[in-house]
């Protein structure tokens, strides 16, 4: 059985890629030493997927920045104020991709997104009606050549038409439909320029296709295959799918002149049910992504020999394929030094993953699939008692109630109670949490973690910083403080260190975002709260106010989707074992006299299921339930906030109202308050506090443009329930432009008080 992978990571086991290009980005390397980092990258991968065995090798997954906006110039699809600074073709790349403000001009970057349901973020390609798309680049073409002249013959990727289309921002009057003919036409071209050099597959991306489809997208997608794929002279051509299942268009998929089709089956809850009412076309090759491209845990071969077998009655003609690109999965456990064995035989990054695919091929290649020693092995590496378990967590959240899920007495009752307790002005003030994370906030933890300084003097410094901390929000007149988090690198994975059942990795990045990479925890084993671990600080802080002071924890929801989460247990599970040690720690700041306890959800609108009829029975229906577990607990007077970083709510305002928290902040000055309207027309009952000015940028907000935004939250929502806030943490920032912009927030703040008085 042959195998294939869809796109592998690209930015070099070490980070090489990244460490190259902000070199280049500061002038210290010339753009030849630049793009010989990239080639030495891709040839060190290409041939390690030869000697892999693996038979469909992808080329052109490679990016200097975002295989989106790689499209979008390939497309001739690049607003003018980029070509027009007059760069070379690199820098206005770069200039697209992080904006450029220089001799030539000052651009911001274009628009970026979340990529589907994962934690990449994609360039927004900018169409205007003037844009005239066409094949205009080079970059697939050069990049197959170069693996042909180093011995392989690869299957050029590429973003499909349809999938361009739809993540596309249209500025003008035309839409996707205007631009389809020529689209088609650019990709009809690009076939046949790869078939004649020599390519036998080309790989289309197109996942936009396992979202839910108008038959009008149908027609789209249809109308855009029938265009190009009429006269592809000899390319074989893949049509790929990942991150779900293609329920609305399986037929029309099937019968369109593909010769390969490739399915998700990790994530694609209906994919095999689909080749099994259908059939699947005799003429075409199912690329069967059984191989998680997501997660880091060795596959279960037992799972995937049952899929293929039963596929195997419906069709002969199978490769064993990964279910998405390994771009979000790390490079290699070869530089995992530290971690110790027993962990490691549990784990496949993208290089142990390929072997996967080559020992699944002769599993599947053998007479008695189930009697081979690797699948065997396979089966006892699964089958192990696994280290972490806690039973105790485990019976706890399996004897949860309806009841332990509701917090008493009701939201308007506790609202009284807590208006009588802590007698705030109207608009109270607040931040969201951390202050700027300066330089020497930064060296103070490098130098413990170094061992160079003695934890006693590590926590004294913290202590100093939290104390200027509550000084400075005192002088700026703050209604609620913060004591600042100069204890945390990071919100996750600060709870991640201090919870049983985490294990961390020392090399396992995966790209975020461009050069940003991030690193995920791993959930190992039973979550459980081993010590307190916020405790100590916020009763510091508390200890030198009278102001309230705000306890501030990561919810459950947030701290799993920013994880390697576990697949012998469901995300549910996991999130209600997280929820539970989260719940210990806000009554433990309960207890130690801390009233206002805030906790972080940043992250829950980005894992919602791309398909809206899997939202509530995947998704909402426990990581609601699951925060509501975190403050059920406490008592009335004490107030619990969240905060949320996108205010893309709307769909689900009604789920954020059933969090049942006291008061929820989130980012609202970017997208111009325009949410306000939402939670007026649904009657929000939280009290909320709409960010008032973007914390992402540098710029100090005016007293007067806060007051206007304070302006329009009251033409919409009762005073009595309004906050004033930044829209998110303050940790990126510098204190320049910190101390002057909440000087303005807070004295907005008391005009709008006065007025409304
Ligand atoms: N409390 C966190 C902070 O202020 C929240 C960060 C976030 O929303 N991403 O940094
Ligand atoms: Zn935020």
């Amino acid at each position: 059985m042959k195998t294939s992978i869809i796109g592998y990571p690209r930015i070099g086991n070490l980070r090489e890629l990244k460490f190259a290009s902000e070199k280049y980005f500061r002038g210290e390397i010339t753009s030849a030493e630049l793009e010989q980092t990239a080639k030495d990258i891709r040839i060190y991968d290409l041939k390690l997927q030869k000697n892999s065995g693996l038979d469909f090798i992808p080329s052109n997954d490679f990016s200097f920045y975002d295989g989106v906006l790689d499209t979008a110039f390939l497309l001739n699809a690049v607003p003018e104020r980029y070509t027009s600074l007059g760069l070379c073709e690199l820098d206005t790349y770069f200039a697209a991709a992080r904006g450029y403000q220089g001799e030539k001009g000052d651009v911001k970057a274009l628009a970026m997104k979340k990529w589907y349901n994962t934690n990449y973020h994609y360039m927004v390609p900018e169409i205007d009606d003037n844009t005239d798309i066409k094949l205009a680049g080079n970059k697939p073409f050069e990049l197959f050549s170069e693996a042909l002249e180093n011995g392989v013959k690869t299957k050029p990727v590429i973003i499909g038409a349809y999938t361009f289309l739809k993540l596309a921002r249209y500025t003008g009057t035309k839409t996707a439909e205007d631009f389809a003919e020529k689209t088609a036409a650019a990709y009809s071209e690009l076939l046949v320029k790869l078939g004649s050099l020599g390519a036998e597959w080309v790989q289309i991306d197109e996942p936009s296709l396992v979202k839910d489809m108008t038959a009008e997208d149908t027609e789209l997608f249809v109308s855009l295959y029938e265009k190009i794929l009429a006269d592809k002279t000899g390319v074989k051509v893949l049509l790929q799918t990942y991150f779900g299942d293609v329920r609305d268009c399986y037929n029309e998929l099937c019968g369109l002149g593909f010769d390969g089709i490739g399915l998700d089956f990790i994530e694609g809850k209906r994919s095999l049910e689909l080749v099994k009412q259908n059939g699947f076309p005799k003429d075409k090759v199912l690329f069967a992504g059984v191989v998680n491209g997501k997660n880091i845990w060795r596959n279960s071969y037992e799972k995937t020999v049952s899929t293929v077998l039963e596929l195997k009655k419906y069709t002969e003609n199978i490769v064993l394929n990964t279910s998405c690109s390994l771009l979000h999965v790390p490079c290699t456990l070869a530089n995992e030094t530290k971690l110790s064995a027993s962990f490691k035989k549990h784990f496949a990054y993208a290089e142990e993953k390929l072997g996967e695919l080559s020992e699944l091929s002769s599993i599947l290649d053998a007479d008695k699939p189930c009697e081979t020693e690797e699948y065997r092995k396979n089966l006892a590496l699964h089958s192990e008692k696994r280290a972490g378990e806690n039973t105790a967590v485990k019976e706890k959240t399996a004897s949860l109630t309806e009841k332990d899920l509701v917090r008493l007495p009701e939201f308007a009752e506790r609202e009284k109670i807590q208006k009588e307790r802590f007698k705030l002005p109207l608009f109270p003030t607040t931040t969201i949490g951390s202050f700027p994370q300066t330089a020497d906030v930064k060296h103070n933890r490098s130098a413990f973690r170094k061992g160079e300084i003695t934890q006693a003097e590590y926590e004294q410094f913290i202590e100093k910083k939290i104390a200027e901390c509550v000084a400075l929000q005192e002088e700026i007149g703050l209604d609620v403080l913060v004591h600042g988090e100069f204890e945390r690198n990071d919100m996750v994975e600060y709870f991640g260190e201090c919870l049983d059942g985490y294990i961390f990795t020392e090399k396992a990045w995966v790209q975020s975002y461009g050069t940003r990479c991030v690193k995920p925890p791993v959930i190992w084993g039973d979550i459980s709260r081993a010590k307190p671990m916020t405790v100590r600080w916020s009763k510091y802080a508390q200890s030198l106010t009278d102001k309230p002071m705000k306890g501030m924890l990561t919810g459950p929801v947030t701290i799993l989707n920013w994880s390697f989460p576990r697949e012998d247990i469901s995300l549910k599970e996991s999130a209600f074992q997280i929820a539970l040690a989260i719940r210990e720690e806000v009554l433990d700041l309960e207890a130690n006299g801390i009233s206002i306890i805030q906790v972080d959800e940043a992250a829950l609108r980005e894992k919602l299921p791309l398909r809206k009829s899997d939202w509530r029975e995947d998704y909402l229906d426990w990581a609601i339930p699951a925060f509501r577990y975190v403050h059920s607990g406490v008592k009335p007077e004490t107030q619990i906030h969240t905060h949320m970083c996108y205010s893309e709510f709307a769909d689900i305002i009604k789920d954020i109202d059933n969090m049942d928290a006291d008061v929820i902040t989130f980012e609202a000055s970017r997208s111009d308050l325009t949410i306000l309207d939402v939670l007026k027309e649904n009657n929000f009952r939280t009290e909320v506090g709409p960010g008032v000015y973007d914390i992402h940028s540098p710029r100090i907000p005016s007293k007067q443009e806060i007051k206007e935004a304070i302006g329009k939250m009251t033409e919409r929502i009762p005073v009595s329930k309004l906050w004033v806030n930044p829209d998110c943490g303050l940790k990126t920032r510098g204190n320049e432009e910190t101390v002057p912009s909440l000087k303005n927030l807070v004295g907005a703040a008391i005009e709008a008080r006065n007025e409304n008085s």
